[in-house]
């Protein structure tokens, strides 16, 4: 039996009250068109509230690009009716394949949306040969979609994190992100410009109060404005400061120190010894081998205030192993006099933030096994990489598309077929 263009479409993406009609081969081989046809039987339905209503009059025909078939474009041919709804007065029929003005087909719009979690909009773009915006069109309406029909219920750990993005220091080049981290998920949850208290009210505002309400562990980092913010959104959960960034704090501290010694010897042959030692010396000691261990070793035997600051980041990787409460607090006051009574300025500055956050450190101990420790660590780290390859996106829409359709974990509507 021979099988024809219709009988495939049909057979894939079946389009309820609506029948393939006419199929051709145009264009020199590049384009099949397709012509849609009304079902007899059916009367047509409100786009808006898609119940039954008696066709006005018709529209001139419309064209939707569909998924391609061996390579080969697929245009939808249809001229839509318009009915008269009772509520909605005279309108637009709904058609099953439509979303809106689209030009694409709601399939199509899936189809790329999947490719776009795999390969960056411009290489979707080029390998469907449909262009950079129309797969950004398609994946905004998937993810405006998904974040409609997402559920947010049961969040029992949030995670709340920035990102710099743009230039400068000022508020607009940062980026707040809410993220689930709690056991049975990890995800991006909110995404709002800017870091400062009104952007994060905004963010948890988008989420909504009963998707807050059964949270019980927030975990940010020092910055003022989530500090201020958390306890009045959260009223009742745990908050505690990420491992994370207590980490990147301290290595920001100790090379500080390295570079401060750097310059003061600049010229002189110790100045070899820590130069090129920056990775080295912010990883821990026990992951560092060969050469590398070699010249960090050296780099102790010279009595730079260098290998004191990282003799104080080494002992504080302790604090994290510490299962209560009570001998983790007297660790971390022992810790901060240590590096208080150090006279190297980054790090008793790092010690007096360790001391005035002291009851959110501890709550970190006391409750880490709620929370997916690592999660907002590995989440930063991924909306890093999608920031990086989003350094083209000028527009701050774009990023936040693609940091929800890449991290989000976003339903998507789905296709009765798997293309
Ligand atoms: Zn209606």
């Amino acid at each position: 039996m021979d099988v024809k263009i219709s009988t495939l479409l049909n057979a894939t993406q079946r389009l309820e009250g609506f029948v393939y009609e006419h199929t051709r081969l145009c264009g020199g081989g590049l384009r099949i068109e397709v012509e849609v046809r009304a079902h007899r039987q059916r009367a047509a339905r409100c786009s808006q509230c898609q119940c039954l209503a008696p066709g006005y009059d018709h529209l001139e025909v419309r064209e939707w690009l569909g998924i391609p078939l061996w390579g080969i474009d697929v245009w939808l041919r249809y001229a839509p009716r318009r009915v008269t709804c009772p509520t909605h007065g005279v309108i637009v029929e709904h058609m099953p394949w439509n979303e809106g003005k689209n030009t694409l087909t709601v399939s199509m719009m899936v189809f790329l949306a999947q490719w776009a979690r795999r390969l960056s909009i411009k290489e979707v773009g080029v390998v469907f040969r449909v262009g950079w915006h129309r797969v950004f069109q398609a994946v905004d309406w998937v993810v405006q979609w998904g974040l409609e029909h997402r559920t947010l219920a049961g969040l029992v750990g949030v995670g709340i994190d920035e990102l710099h993005w743009g230039k400068g220091q000022r508020n607009k080049a940062y980026v707040t992100l809410i993220y689930q981290v709690d056991k049975c998920q990890r995800r991006v949850l909110g995404i709002v410009r800017g870091h400062a208290q009104k952007d994060l009210r905004r963010g948890l505002r988008r989420l909504g109060p009963e998707a807050l309400a059964s949270v019980r562990y927030v975990c940010s980092d020092m910055w003022k404005a989530y500090l201020t913010v958390i306890p009045q959104w959260f009223r009742g959960a745990v908050h505690m400061i990420d491992r994370f960034h207590v980490t990147q704090l301290l290595n920001q501290a100790v090379d500080k120190v390295r570079r401060t010694d750097m310059a003061a010897m600049k010229g002189r042959p110790q100045a070899k010894r820590i130069k090129g030692l920056r990775w080295t010396i912010l990883r821990r000691f026990s992951r560092v081998r060969g050469r590398a261990r070699q010249a960090l070793t050296r780099m102790m035997s010279t009595r730079l205030a260098t290998g004191r600051a990282w003799q104080l980041k080494e002992a504080f990787l302790h604090f994290w192993s510490y299962r209560s409460t009570r001998c983790a607090r007297e660790f971390l006051r022992a810790w901060v006099s240590r590096a208080k009574r150090s006279r190297i300025g980054p790090m008793q500055k790092f010690a007096a933030t360790l001391q005035r956050h002291e009851p959110m450190l501890l709550n970190w101990i006391q409750a880490r096994d709620e929370i997916m420790t690592g999660a907002v660590e590995g989440l930063n780290n991924k909306c890093r990489v999608v920031t990086r390859r989003a350094y083209g996106y000028r527009s701050f829409a774009v990023l936040e598309v693609m940091l929800y359709h890449t991290l989000g974990k976003l339903p998507m509507p789905e296709l009765t077929h798997r293309f």
